[in-house]
């Protein structure tokens, strides 16, 4: 069964006109039980991350003004986010969710954090919406704790994760595979292992056999104890942001071809959600939903069945 990691503090005050949609994390953990995805009681709710986990990816110093209310309004322009003890609980959470959910993965073979893949989010400072690098936390934590030796990064948010990328330049134990718009933000791109940069309009198709090509030979070259993947919502054809045009289908499709691949090397998966900027708000509600529920039947075939293809 899928156990998954989400939070009413998720959820923390915006402006009405702020173009982040925040209420889409609750909207999802209600989804989620709503449609019978999971069980309230399969919905865990995350501790905050242990500054100690932090402090392995993030300087001390960014952290401590974060968190005591001390960024500069450049930094803060830069993150995209108002500042509120709020903002910081729900860092910590998130933070907290994907480490816990990378945890149980280890057990169960797959978990998913309704929340997190926050890749813009570098050592010394956030920026695009990403307070803290959960991603790069929870590998480092793990490796920590001796419980994984290499892990690999499946980023098809439709940006480029150049936090990510940053923090594990020139660490061979942590390999970065990205597939996002070539053009979009971030407009200064950090090199990662393996990157995919699609024109803007790029459709199912293309986008699923650049995927079918590339991911089984970064999978075998990577040999990962464990896989992240951010299953953004962005690259749908009607987000604001995303500039490609994956439909509905194309997206489920994606999911389970990741998921598959992923089971047929015998490797486990931490789900999270990243970013989704839907013209309407229940679309990117009803992507991530559906991401969860395809990896809900992954969590249930125990005879490793790959689904659609
Ligand atoms: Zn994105």
């Amino acid at each position: 069964m899928l156990q998954i990691w989400s939070s009413a503090r998720y959820v923390f005050p915006l402006p009405d006109s702020h173009r982040f949609p925040i209420a889409k994390y609750e909207l999802l953990r209600q989804r989620v039980i709503a449609d019978g995805i999971v069980t309230a009681e399969q919905v865990h709710e995350p501790a905050r991350a242990n500054p100690l986990d932090l402090r392995r990816v993030h300087e001390a110093d960014y952290i401590d003004r974060l968190t005591t209310g001390r960024l500069t309004p450049d930094e803060l322009r830069k993150l995209g986010f108002p500042w509120s003890p709020a903002l910081v609980e729900r860092s910590y959470r998130a933070v907290g969710g994907t480490c816990e959910a990378a945890a149980a993965s280890l057990e169960h073979g797959i978990a998913m954090n309704l929340a997190g893949g926050t890749h813009h989010a570098f050592a010394d400072h956030g920026e695009g919406f990403c307070v803290f690098n959960d991603v790069a936390i929870a590998v480092r934590m793990l490796q920590a704790r001796g419980r994984i030796r290499r892990a690999t990064i499946v980023d098809l948010d439709v940006h480029q994760g150049n936090g990510t990328n940053a923090i594990f330049a020139g660490d061979d134990s942590v390999f970065t595979f990205s597939m996002h718009g070539g053009r979009n933000y971030p407009f200064h791109k950090v090199p990662g292992d393996v990157d995919v940069e699609l024109d803007d309009g790029t459709g199912d198709d293309l986008y699923l056999a650049l995927l079918a090509e590339h991911l089984p030979r970064v999978l075998a070259r990577s040999a990962p104890d464990l896989v992240v993947y951010l299953a953004g919502a962005d690259a749908h054809e009607r987000d604001r942001l995303g500039r490609l045009r994956l439909t509905f289908d194309g997206l489920a499709r994606r999911d389970a071809m990741v998921l598959g691949f992923c089971r047929e090397v015998g490797t486990p998966v931490v789900v999270t959600i990243a970013g989704g900027y839907g013209q309407d708000i229940a679309d990117t509600v009803a992507i991530h939903a559906t991401t969860a529920r395809i990896s809900a039947s992954f969590a249930a075939t125990a005879e490793g069945t790959p689904l659609v293809r």
